[in-house]
């Protein structure tokens, strides 16, 4: 029996993780996978959202209806012997988490934060630490159920339905509504990482310590994006494999910490950006640092402090993140941004830094390629910060880079069309009924 029998329209409350930009629309929250096509349609555009922690405004539609899919959270099949899942698009990587690790499993490709839908990682064909070795979230993916604005219903898999599995892995949700998938998940025997810091100063150092250690499974850099001189793109390159000793497989404790409210907009500056760097760089005294530790602070080392995005104020903030490929000279690249920062006078909080291997991605508009990848975010300081974002949007363009849709709020579609020339081919298996904010913005119809 469906919990409701009819989805319900509510009061318009929906942000992305940036609270940038920030349009209203109307909410559906789906129970069912059944609740989609709507009995009622619409007389609005329609995109499927899941935990909003996209940072822009690709999970947002100004003046839209938004299906909310998070309600669709049901485990459907686990096979033990092959950890394959079967689960609702609304399940959080954090749900499945706590279901698959006591049972000896992992996620095969993890971003940043645990709590994203599985609809989502889709949606983004997001990426890990480990896309040097694993690839994209949808190589993982074995089949999912698309829901057309017409009714029909497809199963999708890298052989069946090809051209609608490679449209909807990166579809940004704009392909139809995904109702459930089927993941494939990777063993484990412990819940801890054998964790390497390396401290670097300089892109050459970190290239140099990357290549050195592609065999790690998982890779990624930290960097302060404040210092000069001599500490310039300092930082401290992170390695982990997990731990092949056997050791018992417990469930994650609940975060305790919440940001109760949103810290005035100063809080974050210059100054104190550069104080916390400095702290965090010097938080290992030695070049090399080995230590065994939980999963949890090594993957998602913000997930312990809910909402912290209410430390950039109520204006939010602005991510940014690009791929510049693979090249001789790409860390000119690199570190013209690093310049381009600090000439401005504004500071990112966080600078991530990483390798992205050469697994072909699965879908059409996939955002990783072979190359470096650079992830910044800014407070929202007016034009101030804007400049800056599209500054290196300009940076990246030049050197034959592309930028990451769910990270941002402010690609022109120009740049949107260079950075991915396959977007017509795509437009052909966009859902007539569905739209966004960031399609809008990209396709230059806002
Ligand atoms: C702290 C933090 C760290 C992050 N780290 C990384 C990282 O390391 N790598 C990375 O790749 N990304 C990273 N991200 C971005 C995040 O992983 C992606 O934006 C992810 O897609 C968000 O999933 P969501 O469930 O919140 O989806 P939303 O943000 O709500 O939506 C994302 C897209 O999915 C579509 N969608 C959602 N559900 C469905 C559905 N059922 N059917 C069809 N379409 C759907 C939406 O229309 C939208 O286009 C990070 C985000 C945060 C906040």
């Amino acid at each position: 029996m469906p919990r409701n029998s009819q989805p319900k329209f509510q009061s318009p409350k929906f942000e992305s993780w940036g609270r940038y930009p920030k349009l209203e629309a109307d909410l559906v929250p789906l129970s069912w996978t059944t609740d989609f096509p709507l009995t009622q349609p619409p007389a609005t555009k329609i995109l499927p959202v899941g935990a909003g922690r996209s940072y822009g405004d690709v999970c947002l539609l100004g003046h839209g209806t938004l299906l909310q899919a998070r309600g669709l959270d049901r485990f459907q099949h686990f096979d033990p012997q092959t950890g394959i899942l079967r689960c609702e698009a609304g399940v959080t990587l954090a749900e499945i988490l706590d279901f698959a690790v006591p049972r000896g499993f992992f996620l095969p490709v993890t971003p940043g934060t645990k709590y994203v839908t599985v609809g989502g990682a889709i949606a983004n064909d997001i990426h890990g630490k480990n896309h040097h070795i694993a690839g994209t979230f949808g190589c993982h993916v074995l089949r999912f159920e698309l829901v057309r604005s017409d009714g029909a219903r497809f199963e999708c898999s890298p052989s069946e339905n090809s051209d609608w599995f490679s449209a909807t892995v990166g579809g940004m949700g704009l392909t139809g509504l995904i109702a459930w998938a089927e993941i494939r998940l990777r063993p484990i025997v412990s819940r801890r990482i054998q964790y390497k810091g390396t401290k670097f100063v300089g892109i050459d150092e970190f290239v140099a310590i990357s290549k050195a250690n592609t065999h790690s499974e998982y890779t990624v850099a930290w960097m302060d994006s404040v210092a000069t001189g001599n500490n310039f793109a300092r930082g401290i390159f992170m390695q982990g494999d997990h731990n092949p000793q056997p050791e018992p497989l417990t469930r994650s404790k609940e975060p305790w910490l919440t940001l109760p409210l949103d810290l005035p907009e100063f809080a974050l500056n210059h100054l104190s950006i550069g104080l916390f760097n400095t702290l965090y760089y010097n938080k290992q005294f030695s070049k090399e640092k080995t230590a065994l530790v939980d999963y949890e602070p090594f993957f998602y080392p913000l997930d312990s402090i809910l909402h912290w995005n209410r430390m950039y104020g109520k204006s939010g903030l602005l991510q940014f993140q690009c791929v510049l490929p693979w090249e001789e000279n790409q860390q000119f690249g690199i570190i013209n941004m690093m310049k381009a920062i600090t000439a401005s006078g504004l500071a990112s909080f966080l600078t991530v830094i990483k390798v992205f291997g050469d697994a072909p991605s699965p879908g059409m508009l996939s955002f990783p390629m072979p190359g470096i990848t650079l992830a910044l975010d800014f407070p929202i300081r007016a034009e101030l910060s804007f400049d800056l974002v599209d500054r290196l949007a300009r940076i990246t363009q030049e050197h034959g880079g592309r930028m990451y849709p769910a990270k941002d709020a402010r690609m022109t579609a120009d740049r949107f069309q260079s950075f991915y020339p396959q977007w017509q081919e795509f437009a052909r298996y966009v859902d007539p009924a569905f739209d966004s904010a960031f399609w809008q913005r990209v396709t230059a119809r806002g």
